[in-house]
């Protein structure tokens, strides 16, 4: 297991994480969703002991240098408490950035990304990222609506949708759900994810994925 010598973390704010042989990317606090499950939601910014409370939001070049050597890791994944994708040019610089030196690219994502930016995202997205994990929550809009509490409207059909295009762009993509959540029906998530040829990961309430 490689250790990075100082976790690269800027003096103030983490941006960078280690956890396992993973290193994290924490670049933004904002998110299209509001969860009723995430600690943030609760006001709670930690994860695994790492304080993930933004002073700022990191530039292209502070997010950079909070990565050592990307190909020491089995991968790079912008995960944070925040949505990645809504930081969109400065997500394609940084993969580009680790892929050059060597590392593999994984995002997790709420999928919403073509909702937010108005576009198809993935196109782009595919030329940089490995591997995505999107966040499926829910059977059906009812129950996701319920749990994440999407600003924008649409968002259900919308992460469907993205889900059903990522596989033409992105080499590895997964869905993901919450065992344990009211109404959330594991089997039929899973169902989804096999109907679109794709992992089904299920997630445990408070672990990060
Ligand atoms: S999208 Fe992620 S970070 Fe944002 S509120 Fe939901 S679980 Fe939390």
């Amino acid at each position: 297991m490689y250790f990075s010598s100082t976790l690269r973390s800027t003096v103030s704010q983490q941006i960078s994480y280690q956890i396992d042989n993973k290193l994290y990317l924490s670049i933004t606090d904002r998110c299209t969703l509001e969860c009723r499950f995430c600690p943030k939601t609760q006001g709670n910014m930690s994860i695994k002991g790492y304080d993930l409370t933004f002073e700022h939001r990191p530039t292209t070049e502070e997010i950079i240098d909070a990565i050592d050597d990307p190909g020491h890791y089995e991968e790079v994944v912008f995960c944070g408490y925040g949505e990645p994708t809504l930081r969109l040019n400065v997500l394609l610089e940084v993969a580009r950035n680790i892929k050059s030196r060597g590392g593999r690219v994984r995002i997790n994502t709420d999928g919403l990304a073509n909702l937010v930016h108005k576009h198809n995202t993935l196109p782009e997205l595919g030329k940089t990222v490995d591997a995505i994990s999107i966040s499926l929550n829910a059977q059906n809009s009812e129950i996701y609506n319920l749990h994440c509490r999407p600003n924008l409207p649409g968002s259900y059909a919308a992460v469907r949708e993205f889900i059903q295009d990522a596989p033409r762009y992105i080499p590895e993509v997964s869905i993901s759900a919450i065992e344990g959540l009211e109404g959330v029906d594991i089997p039929a998530c899973r169902t989804i994810a096999r109907e679109h040829g794709i992992k089904f990961r299920r997630r445990i309430l408070d672990q990060l994925g």
